[in-house]
């Protein structure tokens, strides 16, 4: 043990610290704690969200370790659920590098043990504070400064669609001047809270979409009817919930039959959607197992098409050639699935509108198309696959009827 002199009295410097500390009382903020050891173990278990019991999302600040040897010791991160045909793909935990703050707004990634169902965070020497997340939170405050930035633009205005169960309005930006023909163009963004990484990408596409300088995103603004939707679930987004609304509904398996108490968000989308109609759809999420950019087409729906199969084709290639960090080869894994499920946007609003609707996936780890080994994929790629997205919706937007 180090120590030090004060005065004429040795004074051990385990005497003096104080207690460690361990707070989530801000906006998305996500843990339980189990217990603080003397030694620095923080014993910390993944909040569940209401009715669905999801866990994955977590987000706490930890203040006292200075001088200490602590780690965070995350105690039922072994029960996260697996999705479907995925055996053959490692699990979330496995490969998997969490996100370190000093100050709460600049992340960097942190090294994890995951074994026997147990994931271990070494807490670094020299700090007494620093947040941890699963990945960088995208806060309300800059959601509705990203929305500020866009409105200084001529071509955009605000539409609220009505008040989510905690009161809160739920925001749809418009760029665009409506003119018969134009194509209705949607984009949403977490419908699951803790796919903060939707946040980056609309943040990313938004910026290309109204730079007066940037000719593509120019000719979209002028050329097309917009529909933006950064945050379909901010209930669950404050709350710092990992897939569910306030009612502990997972918003993305309502939309075939939303219940107007349980999802009224989705019903106010749909409403909106029916009254304008929709030429081309894109709902953004994060992939907690995949190491690659996903895109899911609208191939298996009951009413699918030669026609939107060619424009999912033609989308596809066109994000290739934008970003070489998605390939079309990345396959889903297990195989798709033989039918579509309508409880999901992506295939509700294909079937619905007989239109290209398209499911992205971003990874919370890495892609192994261009691995990072400092960040993985980090929000700063969210936003440049967000700038790059334009020119897929360029390569379809001419022919989406
Ligand atoms: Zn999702």
């Amino acid at each position: 043990m180090r120590s030090q002199f004060s005065g004429d009295a040795l004074v051990h410097e385990a005497e003096r610290l104080g207690p460690i500390h361990v707070t989530t009382g801000f906006e998305a903020g996500a843990i339980e704690v189990a217990g603080v050891g003397d030694g620095g173990d923080i014993r910390v278990s993944l909040a569940a969200d209401p009715i669905s019991g999801d866990v994955q999302w977590f987000f706490f600040r930890v203040s006292g370790i200075a001088g200490r040897t602590a780690r965070i010791v995350v105690e039922n991160s072994g029960r996260v659920s697996r999705l479907e045909g995925r055996e053959q793909v490692p699990d979330c935990w496995t490969g998997y590098r969490p996100f370190r703050s000093r100050d709460g707004q600049d992340w960097v990634r942190c090294d994890a043990l995951y074994e026997d169902g147990t994931l271990t965070i070494p807490v670094p020497p020299g700090a007494d504070t620093l947040w941890f997340a699963y990945y960088p939170p995208f806060p309300m405050a800059r959601h509705t400064a990203m929305l500020g930035r866009a409105l200084a633009n001529p071509r955009a205005r605000l539409e609220v669609l009505g008040q989510t169960p905690d009161g809160h309005d739920l925001e749809l930006l418009r760029i665009g001047t409506p003119e018969r023909g134009k194509p209705k163009v949607w984009l949403m963004g977490r419908q699951h809270p803790s796919e903060t990484m939707a946040g980056y990408f609309i943040e990313g596409l938004l910026g290309r979409l109204l730079d007066p300088a940037d000719a593509l995103g120019r000719h979209l603004a002028e050329t097309c009817d917009l529909f933006v939707i950064p945050t379909v679930n901010p209930d669950g987004c404050r709350r710092g919930h990992t897939r569910t609304n306030a009612r502990g509904m997972n918003l993305n398996r309502a939309w075939a039959d939303p219940d107007p108490e349980r999802a009224p968000e989705v019903v106010l989308i749909r409403d909106r959607m029916r009254a304008e109609g929709v030429d081309f759809c894109l709902d953004a999420h994060g992939d907690e197992e995949l190491p690659y950019v996903f895109l899911g087409g609208p191939l298996e729906i009951p009413s699918r098409t030669a026609r939107l199969s060619g424009l999912f084709e033609t989308y596809a290639r066109a994000m290739e050639r934008a970003c070489p960090a998605y390939r079309l080869a990345d396959p889903y894994p297990g195989g798709a699935p033989a039918t579509a499920d309508l409880r999901m946007a992506w295939n509700w609003v294909a079937e619905e509108f007989d239109c290209l609707s398209v499911l992205l996936e971003m990874p919370f780890k890495d892609t192994h198309r261009q691995p990072d080994p400092e960040m993985g994929w980090s929000p700063a790629r969210c936003a440049a696959f967000g700038w790059a997205t334009l020119e897929a919706i360029a390569a379809v937007a001419g022919s989406l009827r």
